[in-house]
Order: structure tokens, then C-alpha cells, then sequence
């Protein structure tokens, strides 16, 4: 049984196409992934981007980078080298260990998450004392936390101002003080896929952060009288002018262009150095060494499944399957066993704790929920309302298609 909806945000496909929620034959990415094309071949363009690599001169990319990095330092220490955007996860740890290695004097800058959990404070600490200067910029969290529920309640996503910030934060302190270089970590079009084009560009722009940042439709001039919020209250959330930018020459590179990016790999490196992984596996995820520095992300991670029928778990499983660490067939049991259950809990918060903390209630929020789940890709009743299991669970229409395609064909 089909439902219908009124409620249809980001589904851009026809009613009649969707009845069937079709899947990468490789990798277990569902079609309704946001910018993924799966060919005729069934394959998905993450798949098909990640074959590319291999044909990479990674020694080539590296001498590229090294000259890059060469024109950029400070010839007198009277500047830093770099700035270094870090959440003190496992990627950004493993950024300053090779920038340190490739004799950069960086400046490692973050951005205060929406929620900072006790294990990602650790880990802060922790790149500090790699033997670098840190600088920290928390915005103020009383707006933060009505940002939080706007931005949950008009584009069903709570983390919105921190990929904001993380963007403009660290390019607003090279502003400042006149460091032109920014060292990004992956670019996201070309592990997860996403318009050919895109793949190739290694520079963040603002046309960048607009595109693919995560702004969701959502522009930060939108708030300016929201919930009592004034323009003075988002200074660290615009992005600096073009004019300053060029005055400066900020530019700024993904690190994952230059260098073979694996986040497993990062993660064992990070480790080695002091990084902590958490004690057990993160909820919603198969894995226990990445998103480990905001409470909301659990929130954040379950509309991306309640949207678009994928979570993090999903997300992980096609990195691990393209390296050759998973199977299709084991992938797809993990995907079934740990996406987009209903997030009571995430690190060190339950739910109710975040809900009290930006002013929403359980039955409020289970009405934000209901009201952005893509109500095609689930399974509801005869009257059109979602299943749900005692613990609030929804059931996707289908979790594979490739099994059922190969035995109709055979
Ligand atoms: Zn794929």
C-alpha cells in the first residue's frame, strides 16, 4: 500500500516512479540519494567516481601539493602558513599530522558545535597537544539553540547552523589575520558523488558553500527577525565579502584531491595519536570512530532518513563495500540492522535532553518528523498513516532491489 502525501518536500520524482525505491547494484546507496545518478548498468555515480581514482597519480597529486603548500609559507614566522579548519574528529586530526609532517605551521581554527559532547572535547584537547595554535569561536548559544529549532522546524535539518559555521568561521579568521590558505579535508562531491563538474573543482568558494554546504534553501539573512533574532546576532554566520576575501587572497584546497582519502585510515592514524573512538558503536552508525562531537547529530543523521530512506549507516557501508572491507550482501544486513532508527538517544544525550535544550517537546517534534518523512518510501496503513513500531520506527517500502531484479531476470 502506497501513501499519499501532501507532504512531499525534497522528492522530486514523479508519483508513478516511486513505488520502488531502486539501489545501487555496487554499493548499497538508494536512488533517492540528493544529486546520485545510478546508470544503465545499475551502478551509482559515487561507484562510478571512486573507480576513477584509481587511475589518480597520487605521487603526481603529492608534488602538486607539496608546491602549493610551498608558495604559501611564511618565508619569515611572522604568519601562519595555514589555517586549519578542525572538529578534532578523526579527519582534522589527521589533516594537522600531515600538515605538521609536510613542515606547515598551522593555525587549527573551530567552530563550536551545536552540542559538544564530552568525548569530542576530548579530542579537541587532544589535536591541540599534536603542538599546534588553536583558536575556538562559540557562538552564542542562546541564538544558537533558536537557530536550532527554526532550522529543525523549517527545513527539517537542527544541525543547519553548524555547517554554516564551519564554513564561514574559519574563512572569517583567515580574513582576519591575513592567512590566504585554507586546508579543507575531503571535498563531499567527490567521495559521496554528485554533478560531474563538481568532482573536479578542489577550491571552496562561496558559490561552493552555497551549493553544497548544506544551506538547504535556508540563507542566514532569512533569521534577521525570527524569534527575536537580530543581524548583530549572526555576525560568525555570514561569509566575509568577496572584496575582503580578495584583498587577502583567501583560496583554500581539499586535502582528499591531493591525497588517497579514506576516513577508516584517517581514523586509525588519528589514534595512533591520541585520538579516543568511543566505547561502543555510535548510534544509527556501524562504525565508532567518526561524528562523535555533537549530541544533535543523531537527530540530524534520522531526517536524512526520514527524507531521503538513507542514513548514516547506509553512508558508511558504501565507503567500506568501494574498499573492499564489506560485502554487498553483509552491507545491506548492517544498513537493515542500524539506519534511521528513531534517535532516543546519541553520545551523551537523550533526546529529551536536546529537545529541553532548544524549547520543543516530544509530540512536537514527532510532528516535525512526521511532517518531513517522505511518506512514498514507508510504509502506512490503509488510511495513509506511517507504520510504526513500538519504539517509533519506521519500515521502508523495500530495502533492496538487486536481489529481486536478478532472480525475475533469471
Ligand atoms: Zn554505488
Amino acid at each position: 500500500m502506497q501513501c499519499t502525501s501532501s507532504q512531499n518536500p525534497n522528492n522530486e520524482r514523479s508519483e508513478e516512479m516511486i513505488r520502488y525505491i531502486k539501489y545501487c547494484r555496487r554499493c548499497v546507496m538508494p536512488e533517492t540519494k540528493p544529486d546520485l545518478l545510478i546508470d544503465g548498468e545499475g551502478v551509482c555515480s559515487a561507484c562510478r567516481y571512486y573507480e576513477h581514482r584509481k587511475a589518480v597519480d597520487w605521487k603526481k597529486r603529492g608534488e602538486e601539493l607539496a608546491s602549493i603548500l610551498e608558495r604559501f609559507r611564511s618565508k619569515s614566522g611572522d604568519h601562519y602558513d595555514c589555517i586549519i579548519p578542525v572538529s578534532g574528529g578523526k579527519d582534522s586530526t589527521f589533516q594537522t599530522i600531515r600538515m605538521l609532517e609536510l613542515g606547515m605551521n598551522p593555525l587549527c581554527v573551530t567552530a563550536t558545535t551545536d552540542r559538544l559532547s564530552t568525548i569530542g572535547r576530548k579530542n579537541i584537547e587532544n589535536l591541540k597537544n599534536l603542538g599546534v595554535d588553536y583558536i575556538e569561536v562559540s557562538t552564542n548559544p542562546v541564538v544558537r539553540r533558536r537557530i536550532n529549532r527554526i532550522a529543525l522546524t523549517q527545513i527539517g535539518d537542527v544541525s543547519w547552523p553548524e555547517h554554516v559555521a564551519i564554513f564561514t568561521i574559519p574563512v572569517r579568521i583567515a580574513v582576519q589575520l591575513k592567512v590566504p590558505l585554507i586546508i579543507w579535508g575531503e571535498n563531499s562531491q567527490n567521495e559521496y558523488g554528485g554533478p560531474a563538474g563538481d568532482a573536479q573543482n578542489n577550491t571552496l568558494t562561496r558559490q561552493w558553500l552555497e551549493e553544497f554546504g548544506g544551506l538547504l534553501g535556508l540563507r542566514v539573512s532569512d533569521l534577521i527577525g525570527q524569534d527575536g533574532i537580530k543581524r548583530s546576532d549572526l555576525i560568525q554566520f555570514f561569509y566575509p565579502e568577496d572584496s575582503e576575501l580578495r584583498r587577502v587572497g583567501v583560496t583554500g584546497l581539499f586535502l582528499g584531491y591531493y591525497l588517497p582519502w579514506d576516513g577508516y585510515q584517517n581514523a586509525l592514524i588519528a589514534q595512533a595519536s591520541g585520538f579516543t573512538s568511543y566505547h561502543k558503536t555510535v548510534e544509527g552508525s556501524i562504525v565508532n570512530y567518526e561524528n562523535l562531537d555533537n549530541c544533535q547529530t543523531g537527530i540530524h543523521d534520522y531526517f536524512k532518513f526520514l527524507k531521503y530512506a538513507f542514513g548514516r549507516a547506509t553512508d558508511l557501508a558504501c565507503l567500506h563495500i568501494r574498499r573492499q572491507r564489506l560485502s554487498r550482501e553483509d552491507a545491506m544486513n548492517l544498513v537493515k540492522a542500524h539506519d534511521g532508527k528513531f534517535p532516543n538517544q546519541y553520545l551523551d544525550c537523550t533526546l529529551n535532553d536536546i529537545l529541553d535544550d532548544i524549547g520543543m517537546s516530544m509530540e512536537e517534534f514527532v510532528n516535525v518528523c512526521d511532517r518531513f518523512t517522505n511518506k512514498k518510501l514507508f510504509q502506512c496503513d490503509t488510511r495513509g498513516n506511517l507504520i510504526k513500531d513500538r519504539s517509533g520506527n519506521l519500515t521502508k517500502i523495500n530495502y533492496d532491489n538487486v536481489v529481486d531484479e536478478d532472480r525475475r531476470d533469471s
